[in-house]
């Protein structure tokens, strides 16, 4: 049987949900297919774009360059770790 449980995801995305336009450039240009549209609306009327296959994204942010309004932002998870281990060790070193 197949399972994505064992997949590691290796990036994640950002969404400012109120600021999304619903034009679908970020689900039609990702690479690995991981987006889809919610089934919710903003309070703008439209649906945003979900992470509906964690475990496919990448962290390319192509998603993040082909929006026209600045509303998704893909990540490498590695990236995202490091930074926060930066700021924990910035932070440590205020204290
Ligand atoms: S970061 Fe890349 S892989 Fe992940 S959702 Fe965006 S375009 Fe797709
Ligand atoms: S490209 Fe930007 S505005 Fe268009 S659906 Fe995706 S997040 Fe929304």
């Amino acid at each position: 049987m197949k399972g994505d449980a064992a997949v590691k995801p290796k990036g994640t995305v950002f969404v400012r949900t109120e600021v999304c336009k619903g034009c679908s450039y970020c689900i039609d240009f990702c690479p690995t297919h991981a987006l889809e549209f919610s089934r919710e609306f903003n309070p703008k009327g439209y649906h945003y774009p979900v992470l509906a296959k964690p475990e496919a994204c990448t962290g390319c942010d192509l998603c993040g360059l082909y929006c026209p309004d600045f509303a998704i932002y893909g990540v490498r998870l590695k990236d995202l770790e490091a930074l926060i281990e930066a700021k924990r060790a910035a932070q440590a070193a205020a204290e």
